[in-house]
């Protein structure tokens, strides 16, 4: 099955940052293939600007590495990147200096979509909308895409906003959230709502519980200094799993349209409860074979950050009362792992006999690796020997039901960008939305402030502190095992 490829406008993408690791791992070989699959019209053009001072030929030798760095050698035939590359040029600018942007403006093409991606340090988002606007380089129609840390707490992020709204007007401005563009977090809400199966099982009187797991076997490698400022509560749950959450809990909005998703999602999130301490387990890891702790790694021996948080969520509406979602992330874990888990309620009465009860239904969305759906269901086992029941799991892996092109689905980048493109922002999170889920978090981090609460060593490469175990085992359940 050969995917459809939906025809966009012609475009400038600026690039800010063009030159830094974002923008070559992920912007710059994103942006190739779309190219490839014909989603870049005759006169598209990407325009990287940073401070190095290049000129265009340099930087396209920078793209050129960064492909042959980051993409198959089988998939990015010469002609192919000599095509690409030509549509590449570069402009030399400090984002809160003056030169280079009289240049920029005179570079930019007219009657084409405009779109500026901010992949630099958030302290110069601000500066960036500003001279944007100054130097007349955006108009009404023109996009601005925002990366993550969105903040790091609601007055920060209530600052950003504002100063981004100072020249741009929300239907204008994309804040990234990359889990949002993955293939099985779209076909989450294909499934929830596009299907009459699950929709009336997906409430508390039919779901026990919900896992979302992101698990990651890296530490925290050469990001440090910023992760240690950050953690997994600002690093990873207040943005991804907290979208994961909302998708798995919101109503079904209208349409698929972005205000009808996004309020519904804001909904979610400002019905969370507040959180307990004791339904929280942060933890650091440790030293481990010679490899360094992560205090070591973070180069602070009284660093109270957490590389690990495992946490009980209670969504307070109709739908969720009683139900409560197990939240799960960390670094240098057993496995490198993203899944929700859907686990449903005990059949009501066994008529096989004590011994044969049913085992649990559990719907399985695999975000990584092997992006696909499973649903495990009892059956039979086959053979003579009387009613004896087994699991099976029902798998929707995509590539299996699709065919094998279905496995070459476009990186959550390159989705999103041809979405800025397009001017669709679905996938991508409102203001309110950053705000509220912060105004949660905040809580939460200024109690362990406070306390001067200390996160549990645990081992590399195991499912994190004991007491995450303890978390789930004191309620009757476990965690689903962290595996590729
Ligand atoms: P980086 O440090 O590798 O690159 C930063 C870029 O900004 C460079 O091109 C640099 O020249 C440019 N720059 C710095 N100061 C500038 C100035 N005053 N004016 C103009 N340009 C300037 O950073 P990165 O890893 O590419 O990250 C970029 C952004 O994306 C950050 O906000 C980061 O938090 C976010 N992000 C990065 C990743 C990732 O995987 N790298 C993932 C998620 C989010």
């Amino acid at each position: 099955m050969v995917s459809r490829v939906i025809p966009v406008d012609r475009f400038d993408l600026v690039i800010f940052g063009g030159t830094g690791d974002l923008a070559r791992r992920k912007i710059l070989p994103g942006l190739f293939r779309r190219f490839m699959a014909g989603q870049m019209p005759e006169g598209s053009r990407i325009i990287g600007a940073a401070r190095s001072e290049l000129d265009d030929q340099a930087y396209r030798d920078m793209a050129r590495e960064a492909l042959e760095e980051f993409i198959d050698k089988d998939r990015r035939p010469k002609e192919c990147v000599d095509a690409f590359i030509e549509q590449i040029h570069y402009v030399a600018i400090d984002a809160t200096g003056t030169g280079g942007w009289s240049e920029l403006a005179q570079t930019m093409s007219s009657d084409t979509v405009r779109a500026f991606y901010f992949s630099v340090a958030p302290s110069l988002f601000g500066a960036l909308a500003e001279r944007l606007h100054e130097h007349n380089i955006a108009d009404s129609q023109s996009r601005i895409v925002v990366e993550k840390p969105f903040g790091r707490d609601l007055e920060t992020a209530r600052t950003l906003n504002r100063t981004l709204a100072q020249h741009f007007d929300e239907t204008q401005i994309y804040r990234i959230d990359h889990y949002l563009g993955k293939e099985t977090v779209q076909n989450l809400m294909a499934v929830r709502f596009g299907n009459v199966l699950f929709e009336p099982l997906w409430n508390s009187q039919y779901v026990d519980h919900i896992q979302i797991t992101v698990a990651e076997t890296v530490g925290v490698g050469g990001r440090g200094a910023y992760y240690d400022k950050s953690g997994a509560m600002r690093d990873m749950v207040q943005n991804h799993l907290m979208q994961l959450l909302c998708l798995i809990a919101m109503e079904p909005p209208s349409r698929f349209d972005p205000d009808a998703v996004r309020d519904e999602k804001l909904k979610v999130i400002r019905a969370l409860e507040p959180v307990a301490p004791h339904d929280i387990v942060r933890g650091q890891y440790d030293a481990f074979n010679g490899a360094p702790s992560y205090r070591e790694d973070v180069e602070d021996p009284q660093s109270l950050t957490e590389s690990f948080i495992a946490m009980k969520l209670h969504v307070s509406n109709w739908r969720w009362a009683g139900t409560p979602f197990y939240l799960r992330t960390g670094k240098k874990l057993r496995a490198r792992t993203s899944e929700i888990a859907v686990v449903f309620k005990d059949a009501p009465h066994s008529i096989f006999g004590q011994a044969e009860k049913a085992h649990r239904n559990i719907l399985t969305i695999r975000l990584q690796p092997n992006e696909g759906m499973t649903l495990g269901v009892t059956i039979k086992e086959p053979g003579p020997g009387g009613m004896r029941l087994i699991d099976v799991p029902l798998d929707m892996s995509f590539a299996d039901a699709l065919g094998p092109e279905a496995g070459e689905v476009p990186d959550a980048y390159e989705r999103l960008i041809m979405d800025v493109i397009r001017g669709n922002q679905t996938l991508f999170m409102r203001g309110d939305e950053v705000e509220a889920a912060w105004a949660w978090t905040d809580p939460i981090i200024e109690g362990w402030e406070a306390r001067g609460d200390a996160p549990k060593p645990y081992e590399p490469g195991t499912s994190g502190p004991e007491d995450a175990q303890i978390l789930i085992h004191r309620e009757g359940r476990r965690w689903r095992e962290i595996k590729e």
